[in-house]
């Protein structure tokens, strides 16, 4: 014990890190710039709720959907101030109502699984893939009821899921598909980006997401008539949906999901920067993965036929190739001052709405609705895969992202090499402390 340096913080050596990660800050001119053209219009919203121009927003909003929409080659992008707003008013656009089941994955922020709850739906957990976080197709398959109606895929960590198959099975069974890319922007899965491949895709600007507005997303779609029913999600629908005699009222009621000008001139100028953002965090992903390919018991993540965008830098942790379980090993990465989580979130139906089927008011809707005739199950142990990942398997780094440099991710995989080279007596002290 000569050597403190040599030895992991958690026995009594020296950290690896002495000062902390840097801090995300991407603000700048280009920002202040925007806003301060807003500020002087005074124009902080040009949304009126009735059918013409201020259906669709004032200048900044509709500049900012140019943007996105032109990035993405989509007909349609429909701001709204959150993602979850956005997963709402896609899946009311797609008629999503009483009765229908939706499935999801219950590895992904709860909103992914409330918005089919505020179209008074059932959501349906479906086990994932742990190579990807992604749905797991053959997993998808067997739970395809007569009352499935849509699928919310969503791109877990800005890892792609296997998109395709899972478009052909909606394709095969006549469902939608609604992309959450909260965490996936510019994403690809075989070259193409997600959130263009199903009905609609969802991106969220709130603030821990790779752009920000503070709080914001949008809806892209190639679907006039998802992306025009979406507009009147967005803007007061039950006032406006006289003037669209084409449409069906059904779940056009409106939530008023407008973005200000504000929000939208910052989203402007953070768009600009997104595929730079999105590129540091890549470098920096892939620095990483190179460093750790030698050490045993670390899983890094596939690209095969996708471009992720490394929203955290998820790996999976072998305990019996380490002696240690992920708690121990994460206690003494954070001991070396990396940042870093032994899990991501609790599986979604173990949360208390799930386990007691209680949402909207205490009676038990939707779940025992008149009109839901299906039998959905929230017991613990549905996703084998998602309860292993949450419990074993699943170490998440948030190493990966601007100012973060390449010195700083070899100090990532020093401190890793570290712990390994001492894991046994990481181990003992274990050990002993229990007894
Ligand atoms: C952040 C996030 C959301 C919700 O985004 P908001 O803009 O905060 O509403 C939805 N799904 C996933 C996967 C997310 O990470």
């Amino acid at each position: 014990m000569s050597d403190l340096k040599k030895y992991p913080a958690i026995l009594g050596g020296t950290a690896v890190r002495k000062i902390p990660f840097p801090k995300v800050n991407n603000m700048g001119i280009e920002e202040k710039a925007l806003l301060s053209e807003v500020i002087d219009s005074a124009l902080l919203s040009g949304f009126v709720a009735r059918k013409g121009e201020p259906f669709f927003g004032g200048p900044k909003v509709r500049h900012f959907e140019k943007c996105i929409s032109e990035t993405y080659g989509v007909k349609h992008a429909v701001t709204v101030n959150s993602a979850t707003a956005g997963l709402h008013a896609a899946l009311a656009a797609c008629g999503i109502g009483p009765g229908d089941e939706v499935i999801v994955p219950p590895y992904t922020m709860s909103a992914s699984a409330a918005a089919i709850l505020m179209c008074q739906a059932v959501p349906v957990f479906v086990d994932i893939d742990k190579n990807n976080f992604g749905l797991d197709p053959s997993c998808v398959e067997k739970n395809i009821t007569p009352h499935t109606k849509a699928i919310v895929l969503v791109h877990l960590f800005g890892m792609p899921a296997r998109v395709d198959e899972i478009l052909a099975i909606c394709r095969k069974h006549g469902l939608k598909l609604i992309e959450d890319c909260a965490q996936a922007p510019l994403a690809r899965f075989n070259n193409q980006l997600v959130g263009t491949f199903g009905d609609a895709g969802i991106l969220s600007f709130n603030q821990n997401k790779t752009i920000t507005t503070g709080e914001g997303g949008v809806v892209l779609t190639n679907d006039d008539t998802l992306a025009t029913r979406a507009r009147l999600v967005r803007n007061h629908g039950e006032g406006i949906i006289a003037d669209f005699p084409e449409l069906s009222i059904e779940n056009t009621l409106g939530w008023n999901y407008r973005m200000t000008e504000l929000e939208a001139a910052v989203g402007i100028a953070q768009w600009a920067k997104l595929s730079e953002l999105t590129e540091w965090r890549r470098q920096r992903a892939h620095e990483l993965s190179d460093l750790l390919r030698g050490i045993p018991g670390l899983k890094t993540l596939n690209e095969k036929n996708s471009t992720a965008v490394y929203f955290t830098y998820p790996l999976l942790f072998d305990a019996k190739e380490w002696s240690i379980d992920k708690h121990a090993f994460v206690k003494a990465l954070q001991a070396e001052n990396i940042p870093c989580a032994p899990q991501y979130v609790k599986p979604i139906y173990w949360e208390p709405c799930f386990q007691q089927k209680i949402v909207f008011g205490r009676g038990g809707y939707p779940f025992n609705s008149a009109v839901y005739k299906g039998a959905v199950s929230y017991e613990k142990g549905l996703c084998p895969v998602v309860e292993d990942l949450h419990h074993n398997t699943l170490v998440n780094l948030f190493t990966c992202y601007k100012p973060v440099s390449a010195e700083d991710i070899q100090d990532v995989a020093s401190a890793i090499m570290k712990i390994w080279q001492y894991r046994e007596d990481i181990a003992k002290m274990g050990k002993e402390s229990r007894v």
